[in-house]
């Protein structure tokens, strides 16, 4: 996969801090025969892409770093913790009927199933929602535990996972979302407490805010 394709500018520029750098950008400017504004965004591509290191008062330099490199060393750096969202929790007894209602007003696609203290029992989606609907059943009545996938086949993820990890895990088991949870030792015996839900929208939002503000790593 091509991760980025570069400008003749922008491949000349590579080329002249390559072999003279660190080199500052006026510098850079003079050797091109342009203006350094001209240059501000090629400059600001090949720097957001990883190819070229900038440091005050030397220049611009080559960092050896293919953008690949780069992207995976910045998406391994960001923490669940730093991306996840708050859970949205029901107890195993609540209805089917319930849990809609609950992924209607609270606006998810997957809602975590909890035991008293927040301890992870289960996850159910849309589709198991639809799936339980079907059929003359009285949703009011039927409880949700019928229709949740249960634990231990629940993929979670932890606060300190990297978000690559974790995104892995989403597309590896086709699931839309993953509990984050904390172990905690409850009567010698090691549960999930619930802390948060990591879902494919925390990725789309952290993609655009790595566009939109940058982040160093
Ligand atoms: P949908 O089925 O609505 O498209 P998902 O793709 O997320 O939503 O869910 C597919 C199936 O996997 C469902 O049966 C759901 O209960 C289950 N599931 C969802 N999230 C997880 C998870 N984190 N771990 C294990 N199973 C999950």
């Amino acid at each position: 996969m091509t991760v980025i394709d570069l400008t003749v500018r922008q491949s000349n520029i590579l080329e002249i801090v390559k072999q003279a750098g660190p080199i500052t950008g006026k510098d850079i400017a003079d050797k091109l025969g342009l203006s350094r504004a001209a240059l501000r965004s090629d400059l600001a591509v090949l720097t957001m892409s990883g190819l070229l290191g900038a440091r005050p008062r030397v220049g611009y330099y080559y960092t050896h770093k293919t953008p690949s490199d780069y992207i995976a060393t910045i998406l391994g750096n960001i923490q669940i913790s730093d991306a996840h969202s708050l859970p949205v929790v029901i107890r195993e007894n609540c209805s089917v009927y319930n849990a809609i209602v609950t992924m209607f007003t609270e606006d998810v696609s997957t809602i975590m199933i909890v035991s008293e203290g927040g301890f992870l029992e289960g996850v159910v989606s849309r589709k198991d929602l639809l799936k339980a609907s079907m059929g003359d059943r009285n949703l009011t009545e039927l409880p949700v535990k019928v229709a949740m996938t249960r634990m231990p086949n629940i993929i979670v993820t932890t606060p300190d996972e990297p978000v690559l990890d974790a995104a892995k895990k989403l597309l590896n088991h086709q699931v839309d979302a993953l509990p984050v949870v904390k172990v905690v030792v409850v009567d010698k015996t090691e549960k999930l407490q619930v802390v948060g839900r990591f879902t494919k929208t925390n990725i789309t939002r952290l993609f655009v805010q790595l566009a939109d503000t940058g982040y160093s790593i």
